[in-house]
């Protein structure tokens, strides 16, 4: 198959970097472009970056010039965009009125009516609102985009218990990585020795986002999951990985194992089945009382995979659990290309 040529925006920050050390040997996409603010237009990626990912920066980047993010700039068919929420407002619907489709992180879009925030093994069907909004605005090619670093695994979770038992309520703590901020993010001597209960604009994301994802595409909108989140979201010194402990009052009574039964069965859509970043389990259970770990447990199925854990009864509601997800994989750069990937495969390139 001849490779899709793909660009990246805002290239240079934790975001950025992910998506090139993901499609480093993608076997459908092919890095064309990159481009990073004004500041880092004209050099090399090389020159541009403060690489700071374990593996090293592939050969083919560090050349790569580093262009302006503007329409024009580059020729592509994808573009996938980890800028910031306040320049993907304004740019990335120049992208999409062009004719690229933006596979965006940036919280922006994902709010709007006719913007799905997809998660392909939980929300496939959501693609349908591509055609409303191309209808709707005008433009050639579309924005779609993916949840929130913490929200991802948390929802992949909650579709498998709503689809078994239903779900009425539900209460998360989440303690996120330093990542999700950002490089260079939070100060050391704000972060070390310590935990920052507060993160800006990130509690009602987590309690909105899931219940769009959950929702149904009824004629030309999605209907909102009918159950309320309430989040709490921390900030702890880990790199990498966000963990989130949440009880959940259930639809119906259910026993600990069976619960553990719907999450470790879970399957993705067919649609997704052959698509390279389907998470393999897309949910992993464990049974140790120590786990999911950051550390230990960040990197399975490439990152991609949900790993939940502490599965117990809850003495006030049903049920109460432990689920790590990968931010700058799963919750973000990875997600970001699995979406890429299903859009690509439902034909909407
Ligand atoms: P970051 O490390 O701070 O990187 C910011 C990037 O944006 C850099 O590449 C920077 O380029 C570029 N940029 C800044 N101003 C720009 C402009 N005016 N025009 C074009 N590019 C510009 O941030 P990040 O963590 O990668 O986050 C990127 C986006 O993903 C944000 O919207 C964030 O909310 C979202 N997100 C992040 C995570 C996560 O875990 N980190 C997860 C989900 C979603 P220069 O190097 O030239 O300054």
């Amino acid at each position: 198959m001849e490779k899709i040529p793909v660009a990246v925006l805002a290239s240079t920050g934790a975001v950025g970097q992910r998506f090139i050390q993901l499609l480093d040997r993608h076997p459908w996409f092919n890095v064309v472009a990159l481009t990073a603010s004004d500041r880092s237009a004209g050099q090399c990626y090389e020159q541009a970056c403060h690489w700071v990912l374990p593996t090293p920066m592939p050969d083919w980047a560090k050349d790569m010039p580093v262009v302006t993010t503007e329409v024009g700039s580059f020729d592509a068919k994808i573009v996938f965009s980890a800028l910031p929420s306040s320049m993907a407002w304004e740019l990335e619907p120049r992208f999409a009125e062009a004719g690229f489709l933006v596979c965006s992180n940036a919280s922006a879009y994902r709010m709007e009516s006719d913007v799905p925030i997809l998660v392909p093994e939980v929300n496939a069907d959501h693609l349908g609102l591509v055609e409303i909004q191309r209808k709707k605005r005008g433009w050639k090619g579309a924005i779609i985009t993916n949840p929130n670093c913490t929200s991802a695994g948390l929802t992949v979770t909650l579709k498998a218990l709503n689809d078994a038992f239903g779900i009425e309520a539900v209460i998360s703590v989440s303690l996120q990585a330093l990542s999700g901020a950002g490089y260079p993010g939070v100060a050391s001597l704000d972060i070390l020795d310590n935990v920052i209960p507060y993160i800006p604009e990130e509690e009602n994301k987590v309690e909105e986002e899931p219940r769009k994802i959950l929702g149904k595409l009824v004629s030309d909108q999605i209907e909102f999951a009918p159950f309320s989140i309430s989040a709490h979201t921390n900030r702890v010194a880990v790199s990498e990985g966000h963990l989130v402990c949440f009880s959940a009052k259930l639809g119906r009574n259910a026993a600990i194992p069976e619960i553990k039964t719907a999450l470790e069965t879970y399957q993705p859509p067919r649609i997704c089945l052959g698509l390279p970043s389907t998470p393999k389990p897309v949910i992993a259970v464990f049974d140790q009382p120590d786990r999911p770990q950051p550390r230990l447990d960040r990197m399975l199925g490439n990152g991609m995979t949900t790993s939940v854990g502490r599965i117990r009864p809850d003495p006030i509601w049903d049920v109460k659990m432990t689920v790590l997800s990968h931010n700058t994989i799963r919750g973000a750069a990875g997600g970001s290309i699995y979406n890429a990937e299903l859009a690509y495969q439902a034909g909407l390139l």
